[in-house]
């Protein structure tokens, strides 16, 4: 770890009871390598950018001990707190409770591999002060991602962009500025399951893209493998879109139709020609092909029926385990569980 540097009087300067301009937040799952450069860099930007402002790291069930080096980094700046998990909920869990907890007049969230340069907060800033209040980081291209994984978000943005209820812009991901107004909209959103992409086009506002280079991972590697790709993917297409649901109907009417076609058929020909042959093979073939189609039918509708499931048992977003650093503050801004016990 490399060493962070003690707080200077002049870091210190800044009311600690009084909104922050900025916050930032970061979702943090086996960090510890990186965390430190990454308060670095922010601390070298933040410092000519904004007046104020705190960073909310969100310590998202990590086993690498992020959450010792979030202790140090806390002891070592006040204005950088953390909060973390009683386990492991996911990047968009993390990223609602960052929100939560996040008092500034603006909230920029990013990635905690430092494939977010720190570098492009200025250009959001200044798009926000322009009157902008959701300003997206718009990745410049994929290079650095596999063949595979580009095509798969490539086929899903053309599916989203089909079938979805509201637009994505495309290349749009998490790396964004939030005005005030943006952020207390998306916190009274109240469905647990957090397609944010989707919630953060769904709120709409006065919305910019500002263009930006990924850069490569700093340390370790990505938690999103194929798997919990595709399963994001249909979370976020199932969070905004019946269509699933409507292909099955179809599918189940089309192969109705035919099969009717078909038996219609056979009893014409039986009639007038009398039987020929058995047919077993097209018997076997037939039954098998409409038990699949009533299976994934009913799976679709269990898809749908599970997350319906998911959002009525009400159960917390997340649980904390611990908050850093925001005992010492006297923040007069609700955070975490001073929100409405009907929304979490
Ligand atoms: N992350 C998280 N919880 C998880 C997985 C990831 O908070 O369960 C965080 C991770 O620490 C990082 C961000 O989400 O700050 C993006 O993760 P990653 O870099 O693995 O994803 P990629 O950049 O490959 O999409
Ligand atoms: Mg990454």
């Amino acid at each position: 770890m490399s060493e962070t540097p003690m707080p200077t009087p002049s870091s210190l300067s800044q009311p600690q009871n009084e909104r922050p301009e900025l916050s930032i937040v970061v979702p943090v799952h086996n960090e510890a390598d990186n965390l430190p450069l990454l308060i670095e860099r922010l601390k070298a930007v933040l410092s000519t950018a904004v007046a104020s402002w705190e960073v909310i790291c969100v310590d998202d069930g990590s086993r690498d001990g992020s959450l010792a080096v979030l202790r140090l980094l806390n002891a070592a700046d006040p204005r950088v707190s953390a909060i973390s998990f009683s386990r492991n909920f996911g990047k968009e869990v993390a990223i609602a409770a960052g929100l939560d907890h996040a008092a500034g007049a603006a909230v920029v969230i990013m990635d905690a591999d430092l494939q977010h340069p720190p570098e492009t907060i200025p250009l959001f800033l200044a798009k926000w002060r322009e009157g902008y209040q959701n300003v997206y980081g718009r990745r410049s291209d994929r290079a650095g991602e596999s063949p595979m994984k580009r095509s798969f978000a490539k086929a899903f943005y053309r599916l989203f962009a089909r079938f979805g209820e509201t637009e994505l812009p495309e290349g749009a991901g998490d790396f964004r500025l939030l005005d005030r107004k943006v952020v207390d909209a998306l916190r009274a959103l109240p469905e647990r399951a957090r397609f944010s992409k989707g919630l953060y086009a769904w709120v709409g506002f006065n919305s910019i893209g500002v263009t930006f280079d990924v850069a490569d991972r700093q340390f370790g590697e990505t938690k999103f493998r194929f798997g919990k790709l595709f399963s994001f993917a249909f979370d976020g297409l199932s969070s905004f879109s019946t269509v699933p649901l409507k292909i099955a109907t179809w599918t189940g009417a089309v192969i109705a139709f035919i099969s009717t076609l078909t038996a219609l058929f056979f009893l014409l020909r039986t009639l007038f020609f009398g039987t020929d042959l058995p047919g077993f093979p097209s018997l076997i073939v037939s039954i098998m092909f409409f038990s699949g189609i009533q299976l994934i039918s009913l799976g679709l509708i269990g898809e749908y029926v599970g997350r319906i499931f998911a959002e009525v048992k009400r159960r917390p977003l997340y649980l904390i385990g611990e908050r850093i650093g925001f005992d010492a503050r006297t923040v007069d801004y609700p955070r975490g569980d001073a929100l409405p016990p009907l929304i979490r």
